[in-house]
């Protein structure tokens, strides 16, 4: 029997041809070739306004937290939902985090809910677009304009994702809060192994990100020629990836409509399977102003245990499918500094999602063979 893993990290075979140029190129630090073409790229492509490539989301997210200036006893509203790094890069700052339930039809944030959790220590809202679909971007965006914050996007997930607004206009996740941070970790669509990006949409904040990125230097001004030296102007620290990173991650942009064609496909072959069983799993929803990147595919169920005998069946009959995120409220760090009320659709998300096989590489027959094996359980 043989086994069908439940991620396998795709290269499109451009990858190694690419490091050799960067290799070569003799400029193998930080933001050397391949760090201008894929800002270049994101930039052209998405109408970013700034785009800075990390070593990872979560550096992403550190940087953000610098640039609001959040400082201890801040606030910051964030589903309980989401993956640690969410949470960690504001903590690190001091601030008081906020948890937000799940939507009942969704794992994301419940926009509803954010209103009644703002006082007049809050700072900021980091919505995470769980699975690539996006959160009710317009109501946050009202939200935090009439109380004066920032909002953060998690857009670890998003790449090559929409949202339409009221106004009819299609954006893509990323560029709707004032910063957004991105992922390249492998287990994301588009990836470098480990890798994020900062986006900087509100202008107000993108020379001092430049700085922030460069361990509080303005070193990025003087390689422009803007300074005839370089000097200590800010805290900081050193959140750029090599030049080689860069390459790898230019190579999977350059595929980006095909390994996105292609999850797709899989996304839409394991729902079609998985119809006419909707009435013991519950299928992933995509409101009307989100499209799917089919960054995953996920099934709630209606138990913790029934959970666990469905990944027990499964990974005994070769397939690997996994549960996801804990509830960060309940976690062993944060338990005893949350304040809050219960969090019931995040605890069901919690005990009842499992996710299934989702990769490049999937077969039909693979895809064929998941179902089955889960629905004769
Ligand atoms: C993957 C992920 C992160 C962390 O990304 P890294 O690049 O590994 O730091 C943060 N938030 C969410 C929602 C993620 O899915």
């Amino acid at each position: 029997m043989s086994q069908i893993p439940f991620n396998k990290p795709y290269l499109t075979g451009k990858e190694i041809d690419y490091i050799y140029q960067a290799v070569q190129s003799g400029k193998i630090s930080g933001d050397g070739m391949f760090t201008k073409k894929c800002h270049g790229f994101f930039e052209k492509k998405y109408s970013f306004n700034k785009c800075l490539l990390t070593s990872s989301c979560t550096d992403a997210l550190e940087m953000a937290a610098i640039l609001l200036n959040i400082k201890p006893g801040d606030e910051v509203i964030m589903p309980s939902y989401t993956f640690v790094s969410t949470a960690t890069a504001f903590v690190l700052r001091g601030a008081n985090i906020i948890f937000c339930d799940s939507r009942t039809d969704h794992p994301g944030m419940d926009e509803d809910q954010i209103e009644s959790l703002i006082t007049e220590r809050t700072k900021a809202i980091v919505p995470v677009h769980y699975g690539g679909v996006a959160c009710d971007m317009d109501k946050i965006m009202d939200i935090a304009g009439r109380h004066g914050l920032y909002v953060v996007e998690d857009a670890a997930q998003c790449i090559e994702s929409y949202y339409t607004g009221k106004d009819g206009i299609r954006k893509p996740l990323g560029s709707i809060g004032h910063m957004s941070a991105f992922s390249f970790h492998e287990t994301k669509n588009i990836q470098s192994g480990e890798g994020g990006m900062l986006v900087v949409n509100d202008p107000q904040f993108a020379e001092r990100a430049e700085i922030i990125r460069e361990k509080g230097t303005n070193r990025s001004k003087f390689f422009r020629g803007e300074v005839d030296k370089y000097g200590w102007c800010d805290i900081g620290s050193s959140f750029l990836p090599s030049d080689i990173i860069a390459a790898f991650l230019y190579a999977q942009l350059e595929n980006v409509e095909d390994i996105q064609r292609k999850r797709i496909s899989i996304w839409n072959k394991y729902q079609e399977l998985l119809l006419p069983f909707k009435d013991r799993f519950s299928l992933p929803v995509i409101p009307s102003y989100a499209t799917n990147n089919a960054h995953m595919f996920y099934l709630v169920c209606n138990n913790l245990a029934e959970r666990t005998e469905i990944i027990e069946h499964l990974k005994k009959n070769g397939i690997s499918s996994v549960y996801h995120y804990l509830s960060l409220h309940k976690s062993p760090f944060y338990e005893s500094k949350y304040h809050g009320e219960q969090l019931p659709e995040t605890d069901r998300y919690t005990d009842c999602l499992f996710r299934l096989p989702m990769f490049y590489e999937l077969t039909d027959a693979d895809i064929s063979r998941v179902v089955t094996t889960l629905i004769s359980q």
